[in-house]
């Protein structure tokens, strides 16, 4: 998502996680650009008005580079604003002030057409499940109570599961914290986590990977 107003930014992110998606903010253009060309993102959210280099900026510059669907914020319901988008290579766009279920409802419109098979919302590793439509994680049938953020954590181990995930790639995705100093925040919230799902279960899934960071599997 490149939003630079931060409260809008924080809210947008926080639903958005909430419904179970792992959102990664950009404040700036530049920032968001940087971040779209190089990331592996199924969506962009992309606010027009930017500071610097604005959102068509962006979007034309990313469209050189690839063809992640991008969604357009713009606080103007001008017609011209519109096609413009969409003659850069906008997928849709939303004019702000917006309910967030039609932001969700747009989102999820959008992440289905990527795909070529339908949405599972559900995810599974071993016998560990996650509905993320329906907030709610399993395992071995018996349910898991989660806070939004060990949700969010959850998800995306297991959106990149067999995959290690640095402390830093943790922080910024689940957090959006950038940060070169020690932090626990993601050592607390793994201890946490392995309490409720790998704890009361003789098999583990999350394991730490020393030096590096975790990664969530099943192991033989
Ligand atoms: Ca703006």
């Amino acid at each position: 998502m490149v939003e630079d107003e931060p409260k809008a930014a924080a809210y947008l992110r926080q639903g958005l996680t909430e419904s179970g998606y792992t959102v990664e903010v950009a404040l700036t253009g530049t920032d968001g650009l940087h971040a779209a060309a190089n990331g592996d993102h199924d969506l962009v959210i992309l606010d027009v008005m930017l500071p610097g280099i604005d959102g068509f900026t962006v979007l034309s510059a990313l469209r050189t580079a690839r063809q992640t669907p991008v969604l357009m914020l713009t606080a103007r319901d001008r017609l011209d604003d519109k096609v413009r988008g969409f003659d850069l290579g906008a997928d849709d766009y939303l004019v702000k002030p917006f309910q967030f279920p039609e932001l969700l409802a747009r989102v999820r419109t959008l992440l289905k057409r990527g795909q070529a098979q339908p949405v599972d919302p559900v995810m599974r590793v071993a016998d560990l499940e996650i509905d993320a439509v329906r907030h709610r994680a399993t395992r071995s049938g018996q349910r898991i109570d989660l806070s939004a953020k060990e949700f969010a954590l959850l998800s995306l181990l297991m959106q990149r599961a067999g995959q290690v995930l640095s402390r830093t790639q943790i922080a910024s995705l689940v957090w959006d914290i950038h940060f070169d100093s020690d932090t626990n925040v993601v050592e607390v919230a793994i201890r946490r986590l392995r309490a409720k799902i790998d704890d009361p279960f003789q098999q583990k899934l999350i394991h730490t990977v020393r030096g590096v960071g975790y990664v969530l599997e099943r192991r033989a």
